[in-house]
């Protein structure tokens, strides 16, 4: 068969795959290409890569082909947390100084947070607060939106974000209760869902609108590959009482509005 017959063979093929979309995941530490390969190819065709510190951000960006992986760029607590204190100040410059050289070539800064996941690392509270108000004044001043972490810390993470006034928010892995929900949707916020069920994490999915919803696999800490997106739209759609294919479709729309993806793949293109 010609080339150009093998191409729109497959172009069919891959046309008539759900199309998924992965909020949030760490491409950097899966270690098999493949999976990510396989992951595109069965659907996840918008994959969000988020960087955690200096080499993941750097991994992130040469991951990033902005056509099917998107690049986010920050530091989350725990890498903070364990710098040594003469590290921290130039790594965080250092850090921002790659978020405002790249602007152009990435979709969000994150991931960023708070993370309360014992006393030792809540006794470090306030450190963990002034550096996520830089990547916060970071993201506002490059117009970018922003991935949160929010272990333990949700009542925190919203009165900075209230504070500052951020309006462009992803809060990633979700373990808020519905009162919580309600408030993130108020505000505008997204909330993205983990291929992992809990009671809880159904009653969140229940009272949260699905535009104010989307998928992430947050591979490889929490599923496998992106592919796993697919449990998560599967549990967002047995509990909206929707299709999965309904589901797939309102999931992928959310994050690629909310991350500007189809701008991004077009600008990535004018500079080619
Ligand atoms: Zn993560």
């Amino acid at each position: 068969m010609a080339t150009k017959a093998v191409e729109q063979e497959e172009d069919r093929l891959f046309k008539s795959l759900t199309e998924l979309a992965d909020a949030h995941c760490h491409l950097d530490l899966i270690q098999d290409f493949s999976l990510i390969k396989k992951a595109i190819s069965s659907g996840v065709q918008t994959i969000i890569t988020d960087g955690v510190d200096t080499s993941s951000n750097m991994k992130a960006l040469e991951l990033a082909d902005n056509k099917n992986i998107f690049a986010a760029l920050g530091m989350d607590p725990e890498h903070i947390i364990k710098l040594p204190k003469s590290e921290l100040e130039k790594t965080i410059e250092f850090n921002i100084g790659l978020m405002h050289q790249n602007t152009n070539r990435i979709i969000g800064i994150g991931e960023v947070g708070l993370d309360y996941k014992d006393d030792k690392w809540k006794g470090v509270a306030s450190l963990q607060k002034k550096v996520l108000k830089r990547l916060i004044g970071t993201a506002m001043e490059l117009d970018l939106p922003i991935s949160v972490h929010s272990r333990n810390s949700l009542p925190d993470i919203f009165d900075i974000l209230n504070e500052m006034n951020a309006r462009r928010v992803h809060l990633h892995y979700f373990e808020g209760d519905e009162k919580e929900a309600r408030l993130a949707v108020e505000r505008g916020y997204m909330i993205s869902v983990p291929p992992i069920e809990s009671s809880k994490r159904k009653r969140v999915i229940a009272v949260t609108p699905i535009n104010n919803l989307m998928a992430e696999s947050d591979s490889p800490a929490v599923g496998k590959s992106p592919s796993d997106v697919e449990t998560s739209a599967r549990l967002i759609a047995l509990i909206k009482g929707i299709t999965f294919e309904e589901a797939a479709m309102e999931l992928t729309r959310n994050t690629k509005e909310f991350f500007g993806i189809e701008k991004k793949k077009r600008s990535s293109l004018i500079r080619i």
